[in-house]
């Protein structure tokens, strides 16, 4: 289990988390669901170290995270899938993958993790050779959720995975995820598409402003009035 405990990062003095806490269970798909600028970012950041906490406490199976550099927390099992399908544009999209597996030395366990992507993505197989620039959005978005596998991660963390995907293929996208969550990862969701992140998830968390509003399972927090009001489009 992770969990993270009073969790805060400001910059330049600014609170951005202002001390939340979050547990996640193994086995898990949790989302923190909250409005542009809530600090879902941050909060996924600073779990990876890659910005600094003024204070609190990452703990995984037990263990002291907090303020391990971020490739020792690769190591330990958990991988972020940023916002904004960062990949390396003039490479190609095995090239993306072989990149994405730099903790891993072993070549056989690198080719058995890219099997196992080119079989969750068959695109990605069909396009190995192409320069992952050229790729279309959804294709880089399944390229950088396919990288961030490719460490063989017991937690997945996912940046607005769906954010500027037309419809069929947003739905394609929480397909995928489910997938990836039922073949054993746990799954830390940060997502503005409120509704279709409640709708697989078994627990959610609820971020205004730095500071977490409500919590609860995924089903309930749908029916939530506030939910629905605020998140969901409904009055
Ligand atoms: P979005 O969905 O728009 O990405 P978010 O919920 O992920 O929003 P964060 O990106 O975590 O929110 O940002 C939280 C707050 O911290 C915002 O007010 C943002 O402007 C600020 N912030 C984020 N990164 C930095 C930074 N590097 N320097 C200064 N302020 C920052």
């Amino acid at each position: 289990m992770l969990t993270i405990s009073n969790l805060e990062v400001s910059y330049g003095g600014i609170n951005a988390l202002r001390g939340i806490n979050l547990n996640i269970e193994e086995n898990k798909i949790v989302t923190l669901i909250g409005a542009n600028g809530a600090g879902k970012s941050s909060t996924l950041r600073a779990i990876m170290n890659l910005v600094k906490k003024t204070e609190g406490t990452v703990k995984y199976d037990g263990e002291d995270l907090t303020n391990l550099n971020t490739m020792d927390i690769v190591k330990k099992g958990i991988a972020l899938c940023p916002e904004g399908r960062r990949v390396f544009e003039n490479l190609t999209v095995e090239e993306n993958l072989i990149l994405g597996a730099y903790t891993i030395k072993d070549k056989a366990l690198i080719d058995n993790e890219m099997n196992k992507v080119y079989d969750l993505f068959p695109i990605l197989k069909e396009r190995n050779w192409q320069k992952a620039g050229t790729l279309s959005g959804g294709e880089q978005q399944m390229l950088a959720v396919g990288r961030a596998l490719m460490v063989k991660p017991k937690v997945l963390m996912l940046d607005e995975p769906s954010l500027g995907l037309a419809p069929l293929l947003v739905r394609d996208i929480f397909e995928i995820i489910k997938e990836i969550h039922r073949q054993g990862n746990t799954i830390l969701l940060v997502e503005q598409n409120a509704k279709k992140a409640l709708e697989i998830a078994d627990y959610g968390y609820v971020l205004e402003t730095g500071s977490l509003v409500l919590e609860g399972n995924g089903k309930e927090l749908l029916l939530n009035d506030k939910v629905k009001e605020a998140y969901l489009g409904e009055a």
